[in-house]
């Protein structure tokens, strides 16, 4: 996060302490711990709010006209028709894909990972972490990375965690073991099925460097209906690039495998260990 975005939350949780201590008649440390406590729980279930560890938040270090497109919760059916249609507009994407679907659509895993696309993580189970324990979370990474073992499939250093809810053990779960968090700059929410046209209009008022996120998926849950997304997607597509936009990926050289070795999953440092180190980027 960029320090002077830091300044300002840093201003707001001031003011907020401020605002508390007058409009309640607070003593000044309660109201301070009280504005505390509201920007560590805002960090916690908004994705774009990073205070306490380095994300990526968009992809403008890739090009002036880069953009991103990001699907969570695959794999499903609906991940081939979205494969077809960016293998047919030659177009690379970022998918997060879930343990537990892994297990149900490894072939389609397989074809995405095969096709080029970066493969992040999205957790085993798609429980929302901010309220969750170390080792729980610590046990919902473990499984999701022997699922993508037991594919032979490495997946990118990226994780983005379930609705993007985070708390302290989540961050530093993914820390520990070498993960850099993703976040994204547009939500269309696809998720509730607005109708095609809709997912096509709020996708096109893209910014240049910014992050959509789509879905393949639908949490962990069987048989998703994710029919709008496909059919948005070629349009979708085709809009951005008749404003000059250029697809790019989630770039994994952000994260930092070298700090790696300080693994704590066993089933994560194998495949850590297949990893060739190189420079991470700094932020
Ligand atoms: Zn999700």
């Amino acid at each position: 996060m960029p320090l002077k975005v830091r300044i300002k939350i840093i201003a707001i949780v001031l003011f907020s302490a401020l605002g508390l201590f007058v409009i309640l008649n607070f003593s000044p440390w309660l109201a301070l711990a009280a504005a505390l406590i509201g920007i560590f729980y805002l960090e916690m279930i908004y994705p774009k709010l990073n205070f306490f560890s380095p994300a990526i938040l968009n992809v403008k270090d890739q090009g002036e006209r880069a953009v991103a497109i990001t699907f969570d919760d695959g794999p499903s059916e609906w991940t081939l028709k979205i494969l077809d249609h960016l293998r047919d507009q030659n177009v690379k994407s970022t998918f997060f894909f879930l343990g537990k679907n892994l297990e149900r659509y490894p072939e389609i895993a397989k074809r995405a990972h095969a096709e080029g696309h970066t493969i992040g993580i999205h957790g085993y189970s798609h429980t929302k972490f901010h309220f969750k324990g170390a080792d729980f979370i610590h046990e919902d990474l473990d499984r999701c990375f022997k699922s993508f073992q037991s594919l032979g499939i490495k997946p990118a250093a990226l994780i983005r965690f379930p609705h993007g809810f985070k708390n302290f053990f989540a961050v530093r779960d993914a820390r520990r073991r070498g993960l850099t968090i993703c976040s994204w700059g547009k939500g269309v929410w696809d998720s509730k099925r607005p109708g095609v046209q809709t997912i096509v209009d709020r996708s096109l008022k893209l910014k240049a460097g910014e992050i959509l996120l789509l879905h393949d998926g639908d949490g962990a849950k069987e048989n998703p209906d994710r029919s709008q997304t496909v059919e948005a997607l070629p349009e979708i597509i085709r809009g951005l690039k008749a404003k000059g936009f250029e697809f790019v990926t989630l770039d994994e050289r952000h994260s930092r495998w070298k700090k790696a070795v300080k693994a704590v999953g066993v089933s994560s440092k194998e495949i850590l260990e297949e990893c060739k180190p190189f420079n991470p980027i700094k932020k």
